[in-house]
């Protein structure tokens, strides 16, 4: 009689964890991509829709209505996609939704998360991002941190995974918070640019501001420049 064949001891152990991994990768897959059965409210204006876990004002239809005009204005795309923030907070949502980036305001995974993003926390009445229960001190604003984390959706529809994270980290960053904020002036730059008063990307505000305002770049040069930010800097002069 032949004897069986010996596997090694931890050959099941093996299985089932690649199993099990394959079955949280899947999980993730599925509720990441599609997070919308876990939030029971919604408000649309226009193209976009914030889902949250508690009632939206309506007030609040006016301040999306806004969020869109600025991002069709720096991008003008057309036709303008179906696009969703979710606002995770308060409670598990936000563990779950922020695991790849838990100190983060807002986060998109894409291409997991194609046509949406994430937000931790929202008093949507007062226009504040709300970060650990507290409201994000002043100056930016619920509009202009979902604003941000759109524009980020917006480009990776228009480029493609590949390009998207192939993008340098002064313009995948700095256009993002260009569309929230507005321009950033040499200026206001060397006045205020080196605490956070003008947000964490302000360097890279600042060098995309150069780009597209002073050397008349257009966001398409833009997206396909390959410039480090130490080039891109020696450029300005
Ligand atoms: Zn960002």
């Amino acid at each position: 009689m032949r004897a069986r064949k010996k596997r090694h001891p931890l050959y099941r152990a093996f299985i089932w964890f690649g199993l099990l991994v394959g079955a949280l990768g899947l999980a993730v897959f599925i509720v990441f991509g599609n997070p919308r059965p876990f939030f029971a409210y919604s408000k649309t204006a226009g193209q976009i829709t914030f889902y949250a876990t508690t009632p939206i004002p309506e007030s609040f239809a006016a301040d999306i209505a806004k969020i869109e005009t600025r991002l069709r204005k720096v991008l003008p795309d057309n036709p303008f996609p179906e696009v969703s923030m979710y606002v995770t907070g308060p409670g598990w949502r936000t563990t779950l939704f922020f695991v790849g980036s838990p100190r983060a305001s807002g986060v998109v995974y894409f291409p997991l998360t194609r046509d949406h993003g994430f937000l931790r926390g929202a008093d949507f009445a007062h226009n504040r991002l709300v970060r650990d229960d507290r409201p994000a001190p002043p100056p930016f604003t619920l509009r202009q941190y979902a604003t941000h984390e759109l524009t980020h959706v917006l480009l990776g529809q228009r480029l493609g995974v590949l390009r998207f994270h192939r993008l340098p980290h002064w313009v995948a960053e700095g256009l993002p918070d260009y569309v929230a904020l507005g321009g950033l002036d040499a200026q206001t730059y060397a006045r205020y640019g080196q605490g956070r008063r003008l947000g964490y990307y302000a360097p890279f505000r600042r060098l995309v501001t150069a780009f597209l305002e002073e050397k008349n770049w257009t966001i398409d040069q833009l997206l396909a420049t390959d410039l480090t930010f130490e080039q891109a800097m020696a450029q300005l002069g």
